[in-house]
């Protein structure tokens, strides 16, 4: 071993063994209130980065195909592999990570389920067929799966109160923001919102779809795609959108699903968020969303379902003549899996660090993507929290009116620079109002570099977590007084990602290397949401998707 002492290194490998078994965990506590922070994947994240030398393999095993990450893209390539029949039970296998279920991971608190990451699903666009085949075999598509209005299952639609905006002190249904507005504010709205629906149908000189999920499927018309040269807020100047309440929306609808703002977001990302589904049910209303009261975990767990599963992280993976090796490190060992396939299903900053991605057309210092950082805190409640009390207008209680818009799923302030918090608990409300529930509060960090949010993140004191954990729930409730938080919040859990997602920023459409990765038609194939440039689970699961077909196809 070059350059390190053998001591160096037995202490290397036992820090690596330990990072990449223990998901990062520091236990923490504010007012009173115990905070456990989780942090997935960094500790092990600095491990690689820092060249850390790994244990030889210790055991050997062969397998057809292994698949590294457990995050919707593995899982679903997992799913269709174990569909097709072309595999025995043992014969695939998948590497967990250093998190399982990776941003659609989940965790309960007493007895009280809660996401960690992704929470909803929008009823998905025709072209999204593979998701629709994944609802219909779960039961969440009762019937018409491809048709164009399927029927969905009670249960897993959204129930009303879908989402309620606090604005100018009273709370309206709906985060479109309407009350106390101009006309000349709400006419804009309803001009963008038109415009919206007719790039629904807009339609390239491909004759495919100009915004589509899966992008991989819209339109490569140069008209449209040069709307990615360009950010969605000068966009939105250049069609004279300026009231300040729709660009506050659309800010706040962009950080939501990409953990940017307008300012950065390319117009065409923007423009698709609003122009590219389109699902519809015959059981809902149009925009309806599918949602669990542990996110989109249970997407995961079904997709996991039977599949062999091997805990540990890939940390080295060779192409060796007709094989692929891969050694995983788990509890300071390492395991060599020799295979025929391997579908690299993890972050592409991460495979970046375990394999030369520059041999694939991959050139990190040029097509890696920038990363949103996320904060998800869970907050587990003694109980409900009185709306009615704590309806926060500033003249006091005028009119049982002011109350009028109780809980909802989600929940949003508007001018807020957070993203609001969605109530675990709320599909079960209709059948049997449990005792206590999880809050959980969404924050993107987009006003700051990402390097430096994340150094800043991982020290973070447990008062600046709370204090950013609290940015909407503490002016809603009063949680940032001690004596109420104590009353209401048994503990708190947060999750930090500072690596969540990559962001769509101007330009992203035209990344060679990530075009190139998206083409490998070898034993080694990529599939992560980072191919498309934008992490959503229609995305992810396309990756997974398409690769497993490649491996099917291959046989
Ligand atoms: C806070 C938050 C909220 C979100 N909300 C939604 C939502 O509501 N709806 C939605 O559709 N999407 C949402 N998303 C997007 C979400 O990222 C996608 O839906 C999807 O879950 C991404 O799946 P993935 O497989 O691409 O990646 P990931 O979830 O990143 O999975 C990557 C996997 O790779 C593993 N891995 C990492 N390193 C290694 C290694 N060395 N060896 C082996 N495995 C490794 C990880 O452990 C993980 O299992 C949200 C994301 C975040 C961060």
């Amino acid at each position: 071993m070059r350059g390190i002492s053998r001591r160096q290194f037995l202490q290397s490998a036992a820090a690596l063994g330990l990072a990449a078994t223990l998901p990062a965990c520091r236990e923490l506590s504010h007012y009173g209130i115990a905070i456990k922070v989780y942090l997935p994947g960094m500790q092990m994240g600095h491990a690689l980065r820092g060249n850390t030398p790994m244990p030889n393999p210790k055991y050997e095993r062969k397998v057809k195909v292994a698949i590294l990450g457990s995050g919707a893209a593995g899982s679903f390539a997992a799913w269709r592999l174990k569909k097709s029949g072309a595999f025995g039970h043992d014969e695939v296998v998948i590497v967990s990570g250093p998190e399982r279920f990776g941003n659609a991971a989940a965790g309960v608190m007493n007895g009280v389920g809660y996401p960690q990451g992704a929470h909803y699903l929008p009823l998905p666009s025709m072209a999204s067929v593979h998701v629709r085949e994944l609802l219909f075999e779960m039961g969440v598509i009762e019937a018409d799966p491809f048709g164009e209005k399927p029927t969905y299952n009670e249960r897993v639609l959204v129930h009303s109160p879908e989402d309620r905006l606090l604005i100018n002190g009273h709370w309206q249904e709906g985060v479109v923001p309407h009350t106390g507005l101009n006309a000349e504010e709400l006419a804009q709205q309803q001009r963008f919102f038109a415009q919206m629906q007719s790039m629904q149908h807009a339609v390239g000189n491909d004759g495919r779809k100009a915004f589509c999920i899966p992008i991989a499927q819209a339109s490569q018309d140069a008209q449209w795609r040069s709307l990615d040269q360009m950010t969605f807020a000068a966009w939105l100047a250049q069609h004279g959108y300026t009231a300040p309440s729709l660009l506050w929306y659309l800010d706040y609808a962009c950080r939501d699903d990409y953990g940017i703002g307008i300012k950065e977001t390319s117009a065409w990302a923007g423009i698709h968020y609003f122009a590219a589904r389109g699902g519809q049910a015959a059981n809902a209303s149009e925009g309806a969303v599918l949602t669990w009261p542990t996110g989109l975990n249970p997407l995961l767990q079904h997709l996991q379902q039977g599949q062999s599963l091997l805990e540990g992280m890939a940390v080295r993976i060779r192409e060796q003549g007709d094989t692929v090796q891969v050694d995983v490190l788990h509890h300071g060992e390492v395991t060599r899996l020799i295979t025929e396939h391997v579908i690299c299903a993890m972050p592409l900053h991460v495979a970046a660090k375990i394999i030369d991605l520059s041999q694939y057309g991959f050139n990190p210092a040029q097509h890696l993507a920038p990363h949103a950082a996320w904060q998800v805190s869970n907050f587990l409640l003694k109980r409900f929290p009185d709306e009615a009390e704590h309806a926060p207008t500033q003249a006091g209680p005028q009119a049982m009116h002011d109350y009028a818009t109780p809980l909802a799923w989600d929940n949003v302030v508007y001018s807020s620079q957070s993203l609001g918090y969605v109530n675990s608990t709320h599909q079960l409300i209709r059948a049997a109002k449990p005792a206590n529930t999880v809050f959980t509060a969404y924050h993107a960090f987009d006003n700051e570099a990402p390097a430096a949010i994340r150094a800043r993140l991982e020290h973070a004191s447990a008062a600046e977590l709370y204090h950013t954990s609290l940015a909407d729930l503490g002016g809603v409730y009063g949680w940032d007084n001690p004596i109420t938080a104590r009353r209401y919040i048994e503990q708190v859990e947060i999750t930090l990602r500072g690596h969540a997602m990559a962001s769509p920023i101007a330009g992203f459409l035209n990344n060679p290397g990530v075009a190139a990765l998206q083409k490998q038609s070898g034993r080694l194939l990529f599939a992560h949401s980072d191919l498309s440039g934008l992490s959503v689970f229609e995305e992810a699961s396309w990756w997974g998707d398409v690769a497993a077909q490649k491996i099917l196809a291959q046989r």
